[in-house]
């Protein structure tokens, strides 16, 4: 039996991701187990996704504490989450960073390979949302699973055009990925303290962060009513962010009617 730990951000689809994986391997003729885990509804909060893979039935009902592979949809989620925690030696973790293995600061006695999701999530959808790409790379650097099976699932799971969006980010994604590298010789990144998922300090969520253009702000208060982290605050008629309460969702840059706030790539 396989066992896989998919991490990411609530609003990346780990959850569907999981279900997609699964639907595609039972086409396969492989028994699927998925599990969700929520921590909690909050876009942004970190997330955690299970996934048993057998040739028989299927009978733990544990959550998944060993897992033999990693699947990592959030570039920054390893610098506050144990994302290797229970890994098994010699274990496959797959990631969205936009570089080398070597350089993603994770270090054991692993196998990393590495895609930039979050950049072919916004060619190929115009948003970054990674599962589809985490799963071409997880198919290509894995093996366990065909592009075909994937594709057919996926056209099932999101017919048309948001489907032929999401075949796009899949393909790519599989032709890009890097082989995985043995990264046992690489020091580990210290870790922050680990994520409190409560925690009013949401800033180590995000992958993009609002930038505020004052010029173009009118003052109309819309980014300030639909905030829902309650980060933005109004002062002498202008925005303005509060960083430590951002989660980088966008939703302000989405209702803002003058553009005054852009989306801006966090530093990786
Ligand atoms: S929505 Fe845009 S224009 Fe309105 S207050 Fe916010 S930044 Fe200014
Ligand atoms: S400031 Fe904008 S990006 Fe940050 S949490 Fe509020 S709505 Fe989302």
């Amino acid at each position: 039996m396989i066992e896989v730990r998919f991490h990411g951000r609530g609003g990346q689809g780990a959850v569907t991701a999981v279900r997609i994986l699964a639907s595609a391997l039972y086409l396969e003729g492989k028994y699927t187990q998925a599990i969700p885990m929520y921590g909690t509804e909050r876009r942004g909060a970190p997330v955690v996704a299970f996934l048993r893979i057998g040739e028989s039935r299927i009978n733990e009902r544990d959550l998944v504490h060993n897992p033999d592979i990693v699947v990592v949809l959030d570039p920054l989620l390893s610098r506050t989450v144990p994302v290797t925690e229970g890994l098994k030696e010699g274990g496959l973790i797959v990631m969205n960073f936009p570089k080398p293995g070597t350089e993603a600061g994770i270090g054991g006695r692993f196998m990393l390979a590495t895609v930039d999701a979050t950049g072919i999530a916004l060619e190929a959808l115009g948003r970054p949302i990674t599962n589809t790409a985490m799963l071409g790379a997880f198919a290509k650097a894995s093996g366990l699973v065909s592009l075909e099976s994937l594709e057919k699932t996926l056209l099932e799971h999101w017919p048309g055009r948001l489907g032929e969006m999401n075949l796009r980010a899949l393909r790519t994604a599989y032709e890009r990925v890097t082989p995985p590298v043995d990264v046992s010789g690489i020091q580990a990144q210290e870790k922050r303290p680990r994520e409190e998922i409560f925690s009013k300090d949401v800033s180590s969520w995000r992958i993009f962060k609002p930038q505020l253009d004052e010029d173009r702000c009118v003052g109309c208060r819309r980014c300030y009513i639909y905030c829902p982290e309650v980060a933005i605050s109004m002062i002498q008629g202008k925005a303005r962010v509060d960083y430590s309460s951002c989660k980088g969702c966008g939703i302000c840059g989405e209702e803002c009617p003058t553009g005054a706030i852009s989306m801006v790539q966090e530093a990786l």
